[in-house]
């Protein structure tokens, strides 16, 4: 019980809550809103939906995954490594699913599925 316990209690904050707190932290007018980056050059010119912005000493890039600045780094694309995850959270499992529970008991249970129809439940 104890053990569950010190792990729900591990410090977390809400993002929308931490989202706000950065915005607040910045001068109004900083961030422009809405602009859409279609490319950039090699001469670290930014092409927006809206026009072209030039003369930037440095660029840093943080457009997620499908990231534009990427592109001026390496020619490789983001792809799909074949690994995926499911994460699933049951709420109340002791008195829901009595069961369930006994069988996780107070560890963890990691499930993969491999090729040739095999797979591994730990
Ligand atoms: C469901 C889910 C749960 C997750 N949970 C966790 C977790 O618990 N812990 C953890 O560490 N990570 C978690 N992650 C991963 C984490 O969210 C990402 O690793 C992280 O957000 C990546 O940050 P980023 O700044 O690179 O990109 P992003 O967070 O994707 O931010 C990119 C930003 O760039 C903007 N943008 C994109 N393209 C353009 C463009 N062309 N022009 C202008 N703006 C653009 C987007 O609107 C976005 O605001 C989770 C991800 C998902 C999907």
């Amino acid at each position: 019980m104890q053990l569950a316990k010190v792990h729900f209690d591990r410090p977390e904050i809400d993002r929308t809550k931490l989202r706000e707190i950065l915005l607040d932290s910045i001068p109004e007018g900083i961030i422009r809103w809405n602009s859409n980056l279609r490319t950039i050059d090699q001469e670290r010119s930014l092409h927006f939906a809206h026009g072209i912005e030039k003369d930037f000493d440095l660029v840093v890039g943080a457009d997620g995954g499908w990231s534009k600045i990427r592109d001026i780094l390496t020619p490789v694309k983001p792809f799909h490594s074949g690994i995926g995850g499911v994460d699933i959270k049951i709420n109340d499992i002791d008195t829901k699913h009595p069961e369930l529970s006994k069988r996780v008991g107070r560890g963890s249970v990691s499930s993969k599925r491999f090729i040739q129809g095999c797979a591994t439940i730990i």
